[in-house]
């Protein structure tokens, strides 16, 4: 599908490398031009064409006539006391997303969104609060990554990616896999599969179909509970793929040698975290190769549980390992800045506006959309 960019010319960020080498060969090139293209957009980030000093001058000219090479432009920028960054990027369109860069010893991990907003409705996650806004593109996901390269200070590289953003990945699916697409290819931004994480909700089809799809990228899915009755109440979506349904395709998930799935579990206190649950725990997940994120929750004024005490997640974690479990206590990262888990949410998204009065894909929302303060 080919879209149009500013003065009616064909845009080519977020075109893969087939579609480029298309684009050229309709225009009588050979389709090596195509992977010059594609290596000078994503590879090394070029914005204009007169820097593709490889390229004949004619062809140039002619896409410069024809073609543009969008992205996303920075409109704010804050830091946290632990180092965290937010960024906040403008589409073409005008809408926002935030984009974070976590700083770990020697690694930055960027955390990208994938949709303006999210339909999912999780019950303690304010990108759920904001309701769904539009899909991003192949390209806006793309260029989050190159957009916060150019932000980095000298000897800095972005060297993990997680698609835990705002949004949900697998609700979209087709600009989520071709992003990853491009993110891994040699001549793209060629991260290796294991430097890169996608989280989901938990849709089953499409975690079906990310698994054939050979990408190879780490698996974290987003928990919260280990029975329907709780995992209902937290995760919407669960009423439609419930937890048997999740857990027969996790167990058929075709994963890596030496790679483990990812768990997601952010606590709340009373709610998840009793003994009970920790048991249920370990009984849901017996047999699967993982390892499991405890995430204490990121509290806000407009939602309706609270964090657990140290003591209880340490706890519920000893409980955990007790049964041999892998799991580790995420600390929040970003918190003063809004930039944790679960605390994306831009200002128009958090004043309820500007919806383009879509509905939600899926049609069940368990949660109210708040107009409240979200207070960050
Ligand atoms: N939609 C995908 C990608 C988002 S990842 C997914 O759900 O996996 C964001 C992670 O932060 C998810 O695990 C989400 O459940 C978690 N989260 C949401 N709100 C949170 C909060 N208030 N405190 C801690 N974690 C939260």
């Amino acid at each position: 599908m080919e879209q149009r960019g500013n003065g009616n010319t064909i845009e080519l960020k977020g075109m893969s490398l087939e579609e480029m080498e298309h684009f050229v060969a309709e225009r009588g090139e050979p389709t090596y031009r195509g992977r010059q293209l594609f290596q000078w957009i994503y590879g090394r980030g070029a914005r204009r064409f007169k820097e593709m000093t490889d390229l004949p001058a004619a062809l140039r000219g002619a896409l410069t006539d024809q073609a543009s090479i969008g992205g996303l432009t920075s409109v704010s920028q804050q830091v946290s006391r632990d180092g965290t960054r937010k960024y906040l990027l403008a589409c073409a369109d005008g809408r926002q997303i935030e984009t974070v860069l976590i700083p770990d010893d020697r690694r930055l991990t960027a955390c990208l969104s994938i949709q303006v907003g999210c339909a999912l409705a999780c019950a303690f996650c304010l990108t759920g609060k904001m309701g769904f806004v539009r899909h991003l593109q192949a390209g806006e996901i793309v260029d989050q990554v190159l957009a916060l390269g150019r932000e980095l200070a000298p000897g800095e590289r972005i060297g993990n990616l997680v698609l835990m953003g705002m949004g949900e990945p697998l609700h979209n699916y087709d600009a989520s896999v071709k992003a990853l697409t491009i993110l891994l290819h040699p001549l793209g931004l060629a991260y290796p599969p294991r430097r890169i994480t996608l989280s989901t909700v938990g849709l089953v089809p499409e975690i079906e179909r990310l698994g054939a799809s050979g990408l190879g990228v780490n698996l974290a899915v987003s928990l919260h509970a280990a029975t329907d009755a709780v995992r209902d109440r937290l995760v919407p979506i669960n009423r439609r793929y419930p937890l048997k349904a999740l857990m027969d395709a996790l167990r058929a998930y075709p994963l890596p040698p030496r790679r483990r799935l990812t768990f997601e579990y952010t606590l709340m206190d009373g709610v998840n975290d009793r003994p009970e649950d920790a048991r249920e725990l370990v009984r849901l997940l017996h047999g699967l190769r993982f390892k499991i994120n405890l995430l204490p929750l990121n509290e806000a004024p407009a939602l309706p549980f609270r964090r657990p005490s140290r003591e209880r997640v340490e706890a519920f974690q000893q409980r955990l390992k007790s049964a041999g479990i892998l799991a580790t206590i995420r600390e929040s990262r970003g918190w003063d800045i809004s930039a944790a888990c679960g605390m994306l949410a831009t200002e128009a998204g958090q004043k309820g506006l500007d919806t383009d009065g879509l509905l939600p894909y899926y049609s069940f929302r368990g949660v109210e959309q708040s107009g409240s303060s979200l207070g960050s």
